[in-house]
């Protein structure tokens, strides 16, 4: 009897990214906002797209998100098509813009409410999730005060549970932090973690160095729309040297980047007095390439 054919394995469907970009073009009149810009972000990160005001973040985000359309390329979150397959793309989503949008007449249990109903999910659901949400964020106690009452950090809260309600697979954050103080801006890294560790992607944008740098396993440097580095924070910073020594001169502070402490600290000794020793960090790197600062 003929022996059975052995059919090899077929190996499995590699999951689509949760967020992949080819070839994006946006134009505003003559501002080439994104300017042909390929990304692609797996599942289970967090990235951010670090760059000055008008490199393109927020153009990108929108796209993405479906709200801006692109004049060409290709945009797809969890392997949906934003252009062809908006719904489907749109339902993978939460999306928390720049702007602190509540109601500030509105409780914060009938700000939850209000996204509840208006992803139509049935009322026991939508009222446990909120319950789980409030108590997640630590905004349990103040379910029933009005959002005009809450200061920057909780209302920022507020806003990254609320699209957490549809169970979203991915999380865009526009500047989540933007003119927070630092106390605030710590404890909504620590919830953006959180958030993470309940098995959400978040893709953020943000010109804080230092935001970058402690929340995002991948880092895209944006600048002109065009992404100009992409790495692991830790992984730029050694491929520039982690050690920095400033040296005054007439024409401003002349930067060089050291691999080793030791052969920076030889260094420092013979640079003379006004030279300091300190980390590498991501504007680094971008003045490095750009000429230019990030931060504000
Ligand atoms: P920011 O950090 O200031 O939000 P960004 O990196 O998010 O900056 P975008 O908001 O994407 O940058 O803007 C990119 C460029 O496109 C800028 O030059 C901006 O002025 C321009 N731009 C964005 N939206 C529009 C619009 N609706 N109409 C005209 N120009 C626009």
């Amino acid at each position: 009897m003929a022996e059975p054919a052995v059919h090899p394995k077929t190996p499995p469907h590699p999951p689509p990214a949760a967020v992949e970009v080819r070839g994006l073009v946006k134009c505003y009149g003559t501002t080439r906002a994104v300017d042909g810009l390929d990304l692609a972000v797996p599942g289970g990160e967090i990235y951010g797209f670090l760059g000055p005001n008008g490199a393109g973040k927020t153009t990108t985000l929108r796209i993405l998100a479906g709200v801006t359309r692109p004049d060409a390329g290709v945009a797809r979150v969890a392997g949906d098509d934003v252009a062809t397959d908006p719904v489907a793309a749109k339902r993978h989503l939460g999306v928390v813009s720049q702007h602190v949008n509540l109601d500030p007449d509105l409780t914060v249990f009938e700000s939850l409410e209000l996204h509840g109903i208006l992803h139509a999910m049935p009322r026991p659901t939508r009222w446990r999730r909120i319950e789980e949400l409030l108590a997640f964020a630590g905004l349990a106690d103040r379910a029933g005060s009005l959002c005009r009452t809450l200061s920057g950090g909780l209302k920022r809260r507020l806003t990254i549970i609320r699209p957490l309600l549809h169970d979203p697979r991915i999380l865009f954050l526009d500047e989540p932090t933007a003119g927070l103080d630092p106390g605030a801006r710590r404890r909504l890294w620590d919830l953006i973690r959180s958030v993470h560790r309940r098995g959400v992607t978040v893709l953020l944008t943000t010109h804080y160095i230092e935001e970058a740098e402690f929340l995002c396993h991948r880092v895209g440097i944006l600048d002109r729309g065009r992404l100009i580095e992409e790495g692991g924070p830790r992984d730029l910073l050694e491929k520039l040297g982690e050690h920095a020594v400033d040296v005054p001169t007439e024409d401003g502070t002349r930067t060089r980047f050291f691999r080793s402490r030791e052969t920076a600290l030889a260094f420092l000794k013979r640079a003379g007095a006004g030279a300091t020793l300190r980390r590498t960090n991501l504007e680094d790197l971008f003045l490095l390439r750009t000429g230019r600062r990030v931060g504000p």
